[in-house]
């Protein structure tokens, strides 16, 4: 073989090798793990972060769900806090009343800018569904919906148990098949967040596991990190064998004290 030849050869090699490890990185439990200062054994996160970039469909289309119906039942003036601005009140929200099986109701606020009752109910019916599928208790614990017309990320407030969503955003995550597990992360932040975040059980938990399931949660563990192992342990403890088993293995190789914190919540 001639030399440049040679050389292109091995660039491709190293070239398949390194995409190759990079793909496996964030799955293989045995390449993932780094030695600090100390010479401690340290896990990195398994991934990103727990919805946009993972392929993991935790909570699918025909799982089951307790919504029965949606009613509109007139227009209000609301509180609609909004990361776009700083207008908190709308005039003539479009408010729609949701019930489902266990009894409970919970309203979606369709801010006034849908500009008709017809458009607002479209985005508040893609939401019904997923609302249903949410742990009762949990569904139970938040007080209503702000949807908003246009597109931003979803947050939630916690001390109120509501959380706020964009219509473009809406959009978005159900192309990519992710809505229901939007809801659900906001739903945690605004159901459990108060109770838990400051919880000695979790705190515990989180300081004795040695690793963080994704990136978002390492980087912001006091905010994020319940929400975001919340997903993967929720889906674990419901659905056993639905996640990859390689992720499961990591999780109770790598988080067994928040799982076993969440096994207490969601059993
Ligand atoms: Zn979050």
């Amino acid at each position: 073989m001639k030399k440049t030849n040679l050389l292109v050869a091995l660039s491709i090699g190293i070239l398949l090798t390194l995409s190759c490890s990079d793909e496996n990185s964030n799955t293989n439990p045995n390449d993932n793990e780094i030695s600090d200062d100390d010479g401690n054994q340290s896990v990195n996160p398994l991934f990103v972060n727990s919805i946009v970039s993972t392929n993991i469909d935790f909570i699918r289309d025909d799982d089951s769900d307790a919504f029965m119906n949606i009613q509109f039942i007139g227009q209000e003036d609301k509180e609609m806090p909004d990361s776009r601005t700083d207008e908190l009140f709308d005039t003539g929200t479009y408010i729609f009343e949701v019930n489902f099986s266990n009894g409970e109701q919970i309203e979606i606020w369709a801010h006034s800018s849908f500009d008709s009752e017809v458009v607002a109910q479209e985005y508040a019916n893609k939401l019904t569904g997923r609302l249903g599928k949410l742990p009762d208790f949990m569904r139970n614990e938040l007080s209503h919906v702000v949807l908003h017309n246009g597109d931003a990320g979803a947050f939630a407030e916690s001390e109120s148990n509501f959380f706020v969503i964009y219509s473009i955003n809406i959009d978005l995550r159900i192309s990519n098949n992710d809505l229901e597990e939007t809801v659900f992360h906001e739903s945690v932040h605004a159901t459990l967040d108060a109770d838990y975040l400051l919880n000695s059980e979790w705190l515990q938990a989180q300081q004795t596991d040695d690793t963080f399931i994704t990136e978002y949660a390492r980087d912001n563990s006091d905010k994020e990190d319940l929400a975001e192992s919340a997903l993967f342990a929720y889906t674990m403890i419901k659905n056993p064998g639905r996640l990859p088993s390689n992720v499961e293995t990591w999780i109770t190789t790598n988080i067994p004290n928040r799982f076993a914190f969440f096994q207490t919540i969601f059993n």
